[in-house]
Order: structure tokens, then sequence, then C-alpha cells
């Protein structure tokens, strides 16, 4: 996560990884602005989210929030700023149809008894963040959510993906949405409950009030607890959770807001009882066979599966191996669900991707590579990459006309009229679903750094929030006479990415030349001000190495404005601060890119 004390806007000001089609004043434009800022990608090849194969050589226009032009060759757009993709693979941004973001773990009884909503609240945040920094630009909260953090993101004060919560989840007394203590009584009202975030509602009536208290507090749609869990207290796994009633009355109000209801079901009476009562979305589905799949086309119906549940070390879980009830059921359901594979092969269904990650971003981060990892192995990259992407998008558009929070445009495509909701990834990840970042591991694996180094361009809305590519604007926009000239009178630095440098070396390139002069142009209307050259490197190498580098950069870029710019030396001086300054964690590309920088200090 990014650890500074500032603000996003300020954060996504100064990084100059931002800065193409942001408007700094209106936080993340949801409503059209005044001006809708363009932006061009070039020369990319397009995995569209649907068709298997890339559309290559093509350009794509982005203006305002959604996408306006998706050709082959070129398009002119005078003022927009221009990225040029150089054959990199320009596809949706991903879409994760089931996350907990209010569920921050480490196990169900200690987020009943031992979380606050502040705890729950920061973690939400963390995570929401991390999730777009690995490239989900939407998620779809299976339980838990209710609209703050929704709020929070679309305003602008925090990072993160779209989110389409549920709510509360709902579930019966001594089910897999009872999170109370073992002693708790039958009227209790568990903290989870109080907080919205998890609800025993035993009996139909009981159901719609909280279904339609769920919509009230900003849920897209529902969800059910029908099935039981794995590493939950009270519930076998093989339980009727909610009678058909209670099933229905679920799906009755989700349909009076003109959206659906999700139902949690393992077994496939479950999954047969659900989508008879009107449920769109099966979650889990491990007993998952033809004639459930024959019913879910009839029925116009998704499902999204956790493939985690079919992984080698499932039995490694401290969540599973620790608590001997677990094991025990664990087992069991690893001998049901056998099928899932083959079944789904053999009769496929529209399939969401779906995490279902409890816990901390670190093991999260994991989780979500790991189930990337086994989407690939068990189905291919081209199916895992539509669940990733265009089926996302479908089950986001069943909440309707009312209840749809981005109703603006489709998500999950590369088409005209949809969300600009976009990356750009190093190869193609049709061929190497590596490049939108896998692990082959799970928790046995290593930590993974923050974000994916392959995927160089994220896109939300329009908004950049990630790019180590070059584009147009980057050098002479943000970075001019007018930027610098405030920030060094309102702060007396300003970190400049405009100016750039070969690798390793201290040559600068020739994209500096317009943020050279407009530090120029500065020093030239303000007579009386000195300044500081301060060269930054990255971690790489050692200190001397990166000692000497910096300075020697900083050399550079002083005898550029002594030499070009008649600017007297000695109002300039040049240092070097090695790595020793840095603004971020150089853990990802993106902070590695964010700490090589030059910065001009005010000295008088
Ligand atoms: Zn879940």
């Amino acid at each position: 996560m990014i650890k500074f004390g500032i603000s996003v806007q300020r954060f996504l000001r100064d990084s100059a990884l931002a800065l193409v089609g942001l408007m700094l004043t209106s936080g993340i434009a949801i409503a059209a602005d005044q001006s809708k800022p363009q932006t061009l990608f070039t020369n990319v090849n397009v995995f569209d989210g649907k068709t298997n194969g890339l559309a290559q050589g093509m350009s794509v226009l982005v203006e305002g929030n959604l996408i306006k032009q998706v050709t082959k060759g070129v398009i002119e757009a005078a003022d927009a700023t221009v990225i040029d993709g150089k054959g990199r693979t320009l596809m949706p941004g991903l879409i994760d149809n089931h996350i907990h973001l209010a569920l921050p773990g480490p196990t169900l009884p200690l987020m009943e008894t031992d979380k606050t909503w502040e705890d729950i609240a920061i973690a939400g945040v963390i995570q929401a963040e991390m999730y777009l920094m690995e490239g989900f630009t939407t998620v779809r909260d299976a339980g838990g959510a209710n609209a703050g953090l929704q709020r929070a993101i679309n305003r602008g004060d925090i990072l993160g993906p779209r989110i389409y919560p549920s709510g509360a989840f709902l579930g019966g007394r001594g089910g897999h949405a009872d999170f109370s203590p073992f002693t708790a009584p039958i009227e209790n009202q568990s903290n989870m409950s109080r907080l919205n975030i998890a609800r025993d509602v035993d009996g139909a009536d009981a159901v719609l009030k909280a279904a339609r208290n769920n919509f009230r507090m900003g849920a897209s749609q529902l969800k059910v607890m029908q099935s039981g869990g794995v590493v939950s207290a009270f519930d076998p796994w093989q339980m009727e959770g909610r009678t058909v009633a209670e099933i229905e009355a679920a799906v009755e109000i989700a349909s009076q807001y003109g959206s659906y209801a999700m139902a949690h079901s393992y077994r496939k009476v479950s999954i047969l009882r659900a989508l008879n009562a009107g449920v769109k979305s099966i979650e889990h589905g491990f007993m998952y066979d033809c004639e459930i799949g024959a019913l879910m086309k009839e029925k116009g119906a998704y499902i999204t599966t956790n493939l985690t549940a079919f992984a080698p070390g499932l039995f490694d879980i401290p969540a599973v191996r620790d608590v001997p009830a677990s094991l025990r059921k664990a087992k069991s359901a690893t001998k049901a669900f056998a099928g899932y594979i083959d079944n789904m092969k053999k009769c496929p269904a529209k399939r969401g991707f779906h995490t279902d990650c409890v816990g901390d971003v670190s093991s999260c981060r994991k989780q979500i590579a790991y189930e990337k990892y086994l989407g690939g192995d068990f189905f291919g990259n081209y199916t895992t990459l539509v669940s990733l992407t265009s089926i996302g998008g479908e089950i986001a558009a069943m909440t309707g006309e009312f209840m749809n929070p981005y109703p603006e445009g489709a998500l999950g495509v590369i088409e005209e009229g949809a969300y600009a909701d976009i990356l750009i990834v190093d190869g193609n990840p049709l061929e190497d679903l590596s490049v939108i970042g896998t692990q082959d591991k799970w928790f046995d694996g290593p930590d993974r750094p923050e974000g994916v180094e392959t995927i160089r361009i994220i896109m939300k809305d329009g908004v950049i929030y990630k790019n180590t590519l070059s584009s147009s604007r980057a050098a002479s926009g943000d970075e001019g006479a007018a930027t610098i000239r405030a920030r060094l009178t309102i702060d007396g630095r300003i970190a400049i990415y405009g100016v750039r440098f070969k690798t390793d070396n201290a040559e600068l390139i020739e994209g500096s030349a317009d943020t050279i002069a407009a530090i120029a142009s500065v020093l030239k209307a303000n007579p009386e001000v000195k300044i500081a050259v301060v060269g930054h490197t990255d971690n790489r190498g050692g200190h001397d190495h990166n000692l000497d580098l910096s300075k020697r950069r900083a050399d550079a870029v002083v005898a550029a404005l002594v030499s070009k710019h008649g600017i007297a030396d000695d109002r300039l001086f040049a240092a070097g601060a090695s790595f020793l300054s840095p603004i971020t964690s150089n853990d990802s590309e993106r902070g590695r890119a964010l700490n090589r920088r030059v910065e001009l200090v005010r000295v008088q």
C-alpha cells in the first residue's frame, strides 16, 4: 500500500504515474465532467474479454471515463495524451466476483470477538487498494461490505476497484453466517450483525426485512448462505441452511429492486433448489454436474467457484489443519467435490472468477495469484481470462437499471461505450497467463511483491493508477513551470519525473528537454531563487554506485540548465542522495519508478 501521510489526490498528482486523464479537483469522476480528457492507446493488440485471440495493431481512444473508439490502425485525436503500447496487449481490467472486504480474518471467531469497526474499515481500505494495484478494476463483495468503502473509493478519497456490495450475508442460527461464540444465547445479536456484515435471520419474514435493509445500506445484490462450510464452527457443509421460503424471500426482494440474489451452495440438491427458487448466481457450487449446467442455462444463471478448494495444499491451510472438525469436514468435502473439474469441462457453464480470500493483504495476494494459476491449469488460459473479464461484467450487469452502481457502460470488455477499465500487459496472456500475475504455489509459496510488474498500465474509469510506460504528457504537462513554481513556493521542493536518464547512466534522454526548459523558465522569472538539484535512485545495486550515479545525474541537469538556458551556475548545486531517501517501498516496479527521480529543493 501507499505509505505516505498524504491524500490520494496528492499522491496521484505527485507520482507522475497517474498524470494522464486525471481531473484533480473532481476526484475520480463517476459523473461526466464538463471537459472530457482523452487518452489514446496506440500500437496495442487487443484482448476484448470475449474473443479467443488478439486483434493486432489497434488503437483505443478513451474519452472521459468511457471507451470512445476501438480501431485498427491510427485514430486522430489531437488533444489526447498518447501512450504507445509498443505491441503490448491491451485488455479489460480484471473482475473478482467473490471477495470479502469486511472480513479481515484470520478466523471467524476472532472476526466476531476481536475486531472493532475501525479494524474492519482499515483492513478494507488496505485490501481495496491492493486489489486495484493487482489489476482488479471491479470486485463483487460476496457478503459483509455495505456502501461505505465503495462511496469513499468513488469519491476518490481512497484507492480501490469498483465495488458491488451484497450487505450482510443472510443465514440462519448455526449457519454459515453465524459468527457468534458457542455460548451466545439465542437472542444474542452478534457484533457482525450489529455492523450488518453477517446476519442470522430465521423465517421468511426476517429475511424480507434484512434483505430490504441490505439494499437500504447500499447493497447492489443479495447473498444467502444456503449450505454450511468447512472452516466455520456449527455448520456441516452438507446442511441446508435455508428453507425454500427463506431463499424465495431473498429472491423476491432482490427482484423488487430489479436485481438478483446469489447463494452459497455446495450440494447438488442445494444448487438445484437455489436455481429453482430464482437465484441467479451459484457461489462455490462444488457438486456441479451436467444436470445443473442445463438448468443454469435455462434460468440464465452463473456460477463462481474458488478453485483453491481443489488445491493439493488444502489440508495444510492453518484454518483447516489446526482444527480437527474442519479437517474432517475438508476430507469429506474433497471426496464429494471430486467431479467438479471434469463436469465443468464436459458441460461448461458461465463461470466467474472467485478468490474468496479472508485475511491479510499478503496472504490474499498469494491466493489471488494461485487462483489465477489454477484457472489456467484446470481450464486453460482463454477460459480463465473470460471468467476474469466479460463474465464478471455480465454478472455485474444483473444488478439492473436501478441498483447497478455503475450503469453508464459495460464492464469487463474492450468495446465502444464500455467503461474505460483497461490494463496494458507485457506479452500475450492467452499464451502465458503469468503476465497477469500467477503463482503456482499457495500459502507455501513466497510472498509476492506489491503489484504485478508485467501489468504496465492500470486504468479505471478513465483514470490511470499505474503507468510504467512513458506517455506524451508526463514530460511536459504537470511538471510545467506553474506547477514547479507553486511547489517550490509551498513545499520548498518538487519531485520531477519528466527528466529521465538512460538506464544505469547519467545521460539525459531526449524527452527531458521540455521539463528542463520549464525549470529554466521558473529560475529566469524568479532571479532570487537558488535551488539544489538532487538525484535519487532505486535500491538496485550498492550504495557507492548509486551515490555516484545520482550525483552524476544531478550534474547533468545542472549542466543542461547552465549551458542550454544560461542559468548562472552559482544559483544551482548538484547533489546525489543514492537510494537513501525513497518516497515509497522499492518492492515493486511502481515503487522503484517513483523512487528514481530528480528533486529540486529550494535553497534560497
Ligand atoms: Zn465467500
